[in-house]
Parts: C-alpha cells; structure tokens; sequence
C-alpha cells in the first residue's frame, strides 16, 4: 500500500496491526496510530485484574458468541502464547490459562509502547476519530484533538480498531459502531457480556459483600467458582460466564431470566442429608441463625433466613413448623433459585457483545466486504469470548491479521 493507514484505536488489537505492519516491511511514516487515551494499550494494564489474561489453551466453538459468524474463523492458527514468547516475552500457564511469566499486564502494555513508539510512527495520544469519507481511493478522517481541534487525514488503509463500550475510563464510547455502520457495515445490538447479574429479590443486600465457592446453572450451563454476592445481585467469574446467555435472553425481551445457584457444591445430597439429619435433632435448641452454622457464610445464612421469612435470632422451639423451616433451608443450599431482571452497565462489565457483522468481514484478511479499505478489528466486532482470555485473543488474532493482509499490498 503506497498511501497512509490509519490505525484508530491502540488498545490490543490497534497495537497488534501497528506491529504487524512494521515488522512486515511497512514503513513506519506510512502508518499514523491515535487512541482517545493519553498513553498506548492503557486497557491492557487493567486485564486480567493487573495479570493479563492474554489467551487459553482450550479453543473450542462454545468459547466465544456471535449473532453473525464463526469467531473461530477469525482466531484459528493465531497463538498469542506463541506470538509473546518468540517476540521475548515469557508466558506461563495456570490451568490453562496464559499470562506474562511476570504476571504483570504491565509486561504486555510496555511491550508494545516501546516497540511502536521506537519505531517512529506517528502516534496521537488523546485524538479521536470522529468522521469517516469514503473517497475514490480510500478516505478523508476527521480527527479530534484533545484541544478539541479538528483536522483531516486522508488515508488508504483504515484500521478500525476503537473497540467497543467497555468502558468510557477507557474513552471506549462506540462511535467507531456508527461509523462504520455509516460505512455501509450492519451492526448486530450491543449489549454488555462477562458482567453481573441484578435480582429481583430485594432481601439479596443482607448477602452484600459475601464471597463463596459455589456453581450457578443459567439455560442448562453450569459453572463454579467463587460467587460474590453484591447489594443488587451476584457477580464474580461463574456468574460472568453464564452472564452471556441471560443478557442475550433479556435483549430478546424477557422480563426475567431464571438461574439457579449451588451453595454447596462440594457436598453431596447424601452427605449434605446427614447433616441435615443432625441439625434436625438439636433443632428445639438452636435459633434459625444457626440452622446453617458452619455450612455458609453468615451473611448468605441471614439473607437464607431472610428469604423464608424469619429472623436470625428467632428460637426455633417458639416457630411453628421448624421440621418445615429446616428442610426448606436445606433445600436452598443445593437449589436456590433467583429472578434475573438485569445486568451490569458497561462500566462495570469486561466486554461488549454485538458489534460489526462477522459476516460482512473476510475472515483471513480481515478487509471490510462493503466497504473496500475498511479493517473493522477487535472488540468491535460481533464476537465476545467467555473468561479466560478469550476476548484478548480475539483481538491480537484480527489485529495481526488486518496488519499482515495490509502489509503485503
Ligand atoms: C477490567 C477488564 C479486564 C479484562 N481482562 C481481560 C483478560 O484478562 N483477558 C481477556 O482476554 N480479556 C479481558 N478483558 C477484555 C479485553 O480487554 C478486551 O476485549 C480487549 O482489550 C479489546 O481490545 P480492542 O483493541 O478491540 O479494544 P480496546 O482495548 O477497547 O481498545 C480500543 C481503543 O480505542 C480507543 N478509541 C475508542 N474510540 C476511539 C475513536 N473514535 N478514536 C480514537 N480512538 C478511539 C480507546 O481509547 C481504546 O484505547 C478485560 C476487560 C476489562 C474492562
């Protein structure tokens, strides 16, 4: 390509084409990189909660969603592992999952800042692309500085690379969605995905702040982990997993999503039945605090009272029923059923779901298949990988490719 490309966005998928052009015999003053951030790869220092989940050993199908292709398509053959180690970056593995042997997101983020500022490329930190013009022989971008001046680029190559709306700490405010739906691209609904949950039951605040091992079944998935119990609902990375399936439900106008937790996973029915048993026979002297004692946290054996209607200090010798009260505590362990009415904003969530048709962009080269001279790459794609660094995956494998097909033109 003789003319200039424009890499807007410099999260991972921006940085990984920035550094596939260059170590593909792109001169480095044919390329000008902006973000709306002040530095490089400012998102990546906040993966993986400072770590940096860079990628996972399992790939299979049910890793990522897609209202409009294969995601697999777009990551098959692509390693991050791979990449990271052969460029001198040590990686090592946790059950599965990859970060930098430092584990330090900060390792990948430096990575690519020096590489990129090093090799001479015009980068403009805190410029936003703010208007597309397809021309005759690519197009005319209207950028936006951070003193709020106005200029235009005239580009052959654009890399689009402004993620998606997680989050606006990151200036990801998904104007790169309307532009290139202006572009001529179909845009599936966004919604936010790897998020928490909200409930219908009100009680749930006396749960607030509890963290426990537990699984939690939404649309006959299951996933276990630890669960963290908020004012409004659950989060933690179980919940996160299955948090997909509800939000898709709720975006098809479900009112509420029914999913199921497992307080106790690690204690069978019989076992948990034998408990039960011995519960039972000191019953008279125990308060409904106590029925639980031991088996759960505090806070999540108060709300458990709560729910069925007594308070922790009530005596169990001055309840009418307490065979009842205590089977039905019991049941709630291995079966508690919540309403889900809501999710995260995209402030609190960790990916956007939706985005540019996977459909409309060729999986290999990843050019725009309406809009010539378009690279649509990363997070704003209509691909969204569960946990486990699937979503940083998705976006080095695009970045990468939209680099070496543009590279090699
Ligand atoms: C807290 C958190 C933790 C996460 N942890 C992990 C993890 O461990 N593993 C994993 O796989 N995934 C993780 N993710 C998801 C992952 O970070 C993203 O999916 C991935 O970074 C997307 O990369 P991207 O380059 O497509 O978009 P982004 O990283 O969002 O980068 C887009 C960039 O474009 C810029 N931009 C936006 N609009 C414009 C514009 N108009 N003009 C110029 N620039 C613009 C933004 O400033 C931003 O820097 C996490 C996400 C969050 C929020």
């Amino acid at each position: 390509m003789r003319g200039t490309i424009l890499i807007a966005g410099a999260g991972a998928a921006g940085c990984m084409a920035a550094l596939t052009l260059l170590e593909n015999g792109c001169p480095a003053d044919k390329i000008i990189l902006i973000d709306g951030n002040e530095k490089i790869a400012k998102k990546i220092y906040a993966t993986g909660n400072g770590r940096c989940n860079l990628a996972n050993a399992r790939m299979e199908e049910d890793c990522y969603y897609s209202g409009s292709g294969d995601p697999m398509r777009f990551v098959n053959g692509f390693r991050p592992s791979v990449f990271f180690e052969e460029h001198g970056i040590p990686v090592h593995e946790r059950s599965g999952y990859f970060y930098p042997r430092t584990d330090q997101a900060a390792t990948v983020a430096r990575f690519f800042e020096k590489k990129i500022l090093r090799s001479g490329l015009l980068f403009l930190p805190e410029t936003f692309l703010e208007k597309v013009q397809k021309t005759g022989s690519g197009f005319t971008c209207t950028l936006r500085g951070a003193d709020g001046k106005k200029s235009a680029v005239s580009a052959e190559g654009l890399i689009l690379a402004t993620g998606g709306l997680v989050s606006r700490a990151f200036h990801c405010t998904g104007n790169g969605l309307s532009i290139a739906e202006k572009l001529g691209h179909k845009i599936v609904p966004v919604h936010p995905a790897l998020t928490s949950l909200t409930v219908s039951d009100p009680l749930i605040k006396a749960a607030a702040g509890v963290r426990t091992t537990g699984s939690i079944t939404a649309d006959g998935r299951t996933e276990e982990g630890e669960l963290q119990f908020t004012k409004t609902g659950i989060s933690g990375i179980p919940v996160f997993q299955v948090s997909r399936l509800v939000s898709g439900k709720l975006l098809e106008g479900e009112k509420e999503v029914s999913v199921t937790l497992d307080l106790v996973p690690d204690i069978g029915r019989n076992d948990l039945e034998k408990i039960r048993v011995r519960r039972r026979e000191e019953l008279s002297s125990l308060t409904a605090g106590e029925i639980l004692f031991g088996l759960i946290p505090e806070g999540l054996s108060s709300y458990l009272v709560r729910r069925v209607g007594l308070a922790d200090e009530k005596k169990m010798k001055n309840v009418g029923n307490p065979d009842a009260v205590l089977d039905h505590l019991f049941s709630l362990l291995k079966d508690l059923p919540f309403m889900v009415t809501g999710t995260g904003s995209y402030e609190t969530s960790q990916v956007t779901a939706g985005g540019v048709a996977l459909s409309e962009v060729d999986p290999d080269t990843m050019e725009s298949k309406v809009c010539p001279g378009l690279y649509p790459v990363g997070e704003l794609l209509d691909a969204d990988g569960i946990c486990g660094g699937y979503n940083l995956t998705f976006a080095f494998a695009t970045g990468y490719r939209a680099g070496l097909s543009l590279a090699k033109l």
